[in-house]
């Protein structure tokens, strides 16, 4: 579904991301983790086409140029940035509608506890209700790659829950689903870990 050779990311010659590799399998949760700074959201982003690697090889190879970040989909992609990143002029429906080519997803947003909310602009609910938003969008069309960061930091348990179980079952349905969390309970349910370190810092 989406393979990874040696692909690693400097900032102005600082190492954001060591060379890694990563296989990722149709009907597989894999949860990546590290300490802060060890390159997960940047990995995630050089997954999503968002980023340019230095080095390495990306099969299937994201679009180039870059795919607008604003635009968080390409080809069969569901993508959940950090940044959540929802249209802010557009309801909580329309950002799905805008994801999935029409109308749809009452159900997820209801799955999500957002049924109630769909008619809002993301400037009209929480931090948390935005982030659920994002990963209802992100699952709105059924793509078969999920790449999710940190989805669960802005909610409490029982709503990580629901986030966890719509992931979960992106993957029942044959998704590939490649989360970024420090959560205990993201790390618990997903079928494989793959832990990024620190990059080494020059000495001195
Ligand atoms: P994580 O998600 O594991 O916390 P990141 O991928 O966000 O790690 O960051 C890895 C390293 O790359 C950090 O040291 C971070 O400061 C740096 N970094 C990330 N994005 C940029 C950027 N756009 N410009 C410069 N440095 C960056
Ligand atoms: P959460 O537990 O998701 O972080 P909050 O405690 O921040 O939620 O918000 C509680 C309620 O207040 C939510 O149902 C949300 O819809 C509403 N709310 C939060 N922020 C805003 C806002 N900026 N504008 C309108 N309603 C808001």
């Amino acid at each position: 579904m989406l393979s990874l050779r040696g692909v690693r990311k400097s900032y102005g010659g600082t190492p954001a991301l060591r060379p890694v590799d990563l296989d990722l399998v149709a009907g597989e949760l894999v949860v990546l983790t590290g300490p802060s700074g060890s390159g997960k959201s940047t990995l995630l982003m050089i997954a999503g086409g968002w980023e340019t690697p230095d080095g390495g090889e990306i099969v299937p190879r994201p679009p180039l140029p870059e795919v607008p970040v604003d635009r968080m989909s390409w080809r069969d992609l569901g993508f959940v940035p950090q940044s959540i990143s929802l249209f802010e002029e557009l309801t909580l429906a329309d950002n799905l509608a805008l994801a999935r080519g029409g109308p749809g997803g009452a159900e997820l947003l209801e799955a999500l506890e957002l049924g109630h909310l769909a008619a809002r602009r993301p400037g009209e609910v929480s931090r948390g209700e935005q982030q659920r938003a994002a990963v209802a969008r992100a699952l709105v069309a059924a793509p078969s790659l999920v790449i999710a960061d940190e989805p669960t930091s802005h909610q409490d348990h029982r709503r990580a829950r629901l986030v966890l179980d719509l992931l979960r079952a992106a993957a029942v349905r044959g998704a590939a689903v490649l989360i970024a969390s420090h959560d205990a309970a993201v790390v618990s349910r997903a079928d494989r870990e793959i832990r990024l370190d620190a990059p080494a810092v020059a000495p001195g």
